[in-house]
C-alpha cells in the first residue's frame, strides 16, 4: 500500500511510536498533520533510544522525508533543541517544515497557564506548551506562520497586532504579566528563521508531487480518538483534529486513494489529566498495572491514570477514523492478571450504551459493563506466531475483532521490533 496511517485508539500513549517505526522504515515521508511538541515518543533503533515531541520518527531512517505539515504548529525553540539532539546522537536530519504551519510563540505558553487556571474542573489539561493558544490565534487570523520567519518585514508587522492582543489579553484579563518584548521576539524568531530556513518551504507541493510518483507515505498522528478536539470528550481534549480524515488538511494533499488505517489500541487504558474516564480503576490493582506499564508521564514522571480496555471507544475510533485494522499493544503487560475485563457498553441511568456519547454529563454517570475474559499469564517470552498464543488471548483477540468490527492484524508483545506478531 502506498499509504499508511498510524492512529491513536485511545487517549494517546497507546504504543503508537514503535508501529510507526515498523513502517516508517519502507516509507519515502513520515509526515506528522497535527498537534505540536506535546506528543512524544520513545523509539528504540538499533539498540539506541530516541526521544522525539515534534520531529516525525521517519528521521531516524537515512531513506525517509520527515515533513512537519501545516497542521502542526511549531516552537521553533524546541524544534531546533531536538534537531540539535539527534544530530548529536548522529542522525542525520532530513526534515522539511511547511511554510504554512503556524509558530507558538512566548505569549501562547504564557496564556496556556493562563487559562487552564482560568478553566478549572472544565480545563483541558494542556501540557502548557502553548498549542490551544497558537490554534486559537490561527483562527483569530492573526497567528505568524513559519514562512513569516523568513520575511522579517512581514514578520514584525504581523507580530504587532498579535503581541498587543496576547499582551492585554494576559495583563488585563488575566493580571499577568508578560515577561518578553515584542523586540526581544523579533530578534529570537528571526534568527530561529535563519536557522531553520534549509528545512522550510511548500510541503504540501513536495508531498502532491511525491504522492503522484507513487511514493509511500506514513502518516503519523499524535494523541488519539478521546483527545480529538471534535469527535473526543470535548473539553477535555487535545486543541487540534486527531482523525485520519484530518490528514488532508494538515498536510495540503487530497489523497483521494484508500490506504491502510492502522488504530493502535493498547490492551488496557491510560490517561493524563481530569475527564470522566468510565474503565478506571484505582488501588492496589491499579498501581500494579500502573507499575508494570510504565504509565508514567515522559517528561512530567506524573502517575497516568489506569483502566481496563473499553470498546465503546475503540468502536468510535474505528468509525471516526475509517481504520481499516487495529494493533494491540502491550499484552504482554496484562501477564499480571489472572482475569481480564473488557468494557463493552456503558450502564447510563436505565440505557445501555454501546456508542460513545457526546455528552459530557451523561459520560459522567457512565458506568462501564464487563465481560470477564481468562487471563494468559502462561503467555512466554519466546511466543512470536499467532498460533502458538495461549487459547485465552486468542479468545480475547477475537471478541474485540467482533465488537469492533475490525481486524487485528498486528499484536505486539514488547517494546522490542522482534516482539511483534503480523496475521
Ligand atoms: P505513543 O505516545 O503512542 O507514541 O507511545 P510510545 O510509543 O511512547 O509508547 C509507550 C511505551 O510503550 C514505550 O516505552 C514503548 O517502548 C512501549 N511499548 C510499545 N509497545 C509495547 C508492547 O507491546 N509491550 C510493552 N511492554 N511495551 C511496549
Amino acid at each position: 500500500m502506498q499509504l499508511t496511517t498510524i492512529i491513536g485508539a485511545q487517549w494517546g500513549d497507546e504504543g503508537k511510536g514503535k508501529i510507526t517505526d515498523f513502517f516508517a522504515r519502507d516509507a519515502a515521508y513520515v509526515v506528522r498533520f497535527q498537534g505540536g511538541n506535546n506528543a512524544g515518543h520513545t523509539l528504540v533503533v538499533d539498540g539506541r533510544t530516541y526521544k522525539l515531541h515534534l520531529i516525525p520518527s521517519g528521521v531516524l531512517y537515512s531513506g525517509a522525508i520527515s515533513v512537519i505539515g501545516s497542521g502542526v504548529v511549531v516552537d521553533p525553540a524546541v524544534l531546533l533543541e531536538e534537531i540539535k539532539k539527534l544530530k548529536e546522537q548522529g542522525v542525520t536530519v532530513r526534515l522539511k517544515i511547511s511554510n504554512r504551519a503556524h509558530l507558538i510563540m512566548p505569549y501562547h505558553i504564557a496564556v496556556d497557564g493562563a487559562l487552564t487556571r482560568h478553566q478549572g474542573e472544565l480545563a483541558a489539561g494542556s501540557t502548557n506548551r502553548g498549542i490551544a493558544p497558537a490554534y486559537a490565534d490561527k483562527a483569530y487570523r492573526h497567528g505568524l506562520r513559519v514562512g513569516d520567519l523568513l520575511e522579517p518585514e512581514m514578520f514584525k508587522e504581523k507580530l504587532r497586532g498579535a503581541y498587543l492582543f496576547n499582551r492585554d489579553l494576559l495583563t488585563k484579563v488575566f493580571n499577568t504579566p508578560l515577561a518578553e518584548s515584542e523586540e526581544s521576539i523579533v530578534e529570537k524568531y528571526l534568527a530561529y528563521g535563519q536557522e531553520l530556513k534549509e528545512y522550510i518551504g511548500d510541503t504540501d507541493l513536495e508531498l502532491y508531487l511525491a504522492f503522484k510518483d507513487g511514493k509511500k507515505m506514513l502518516f503519523e498522528g499524535a494523541q488519539g480518538m478521546s483527545l480529538d478536539l471534535d469527535y473526543g470528550v470535548y473539553p477535555h481534549t487535545t486543541s487540534s483534529s486527531t482523525l485520519a480524515s484530518h490528514i488532508g488538511v494538515g498536510t495540503g494533499v487530497g489523497y483521494n486513494i484508500a490506504g491502510r488505517v492502522i488504530g493502535i489500541v493498547k490492551a488496557y487504558v491510560s490517561r493524563v489529566g481530569t475527564s470522566p474516564f468510565v474503565t478506571e480503576i484505582e488501588g492496589e490493582e491499579a498501581e500494579t498495572l500502573r507499575k508494570k506499564g510504565q504509565e508514567y508521564g515522559t517528561t512530567t514522571g506524573r502517575p497516568r491514570r489506569v483502566g481496563y480496555l473499553d470498546l465503546v471507544q475503540v468502536r468510535q475510533a474505528v468509525r471516526a477514523n475509517g481504520l481499516t485494522e487495529l494493533a494491540l499493544t502491550k499484552a504482554d503487560i496484562l501477564t499480571i492478571f489472572s482475569q481480564i475485563k473488557i468494557c463493552t457498553a456503558y450502564k447510563i441511568g436505565d440505557k445501555t450504551v454501546t456508542e460513545m456519547p457526546a455528552s459530557l454529563s451523561q459520560l459522567r454517570l457512565a458506568q462501564p459493563i464487563y465481560q470477564t475474559f481468562e487471563g494468559w499469564q502462561n503467555l512466554t517470552d519466546t511466543t512470536n506466531n499467532f498460533n502458538a498464543l495461549p487459547e485465552s488471548f486468542k479468545k480475547y483477540i477475537n471478541f474485540i475483532e467482533k465488537e469492533t468490527n475490525c481486524p487485528i492484524k498486528i499484536i505486539s508483545l514488547g517494546p522490542e521490533r522482534e516482539k511483534t506478531i503480523i496475521r
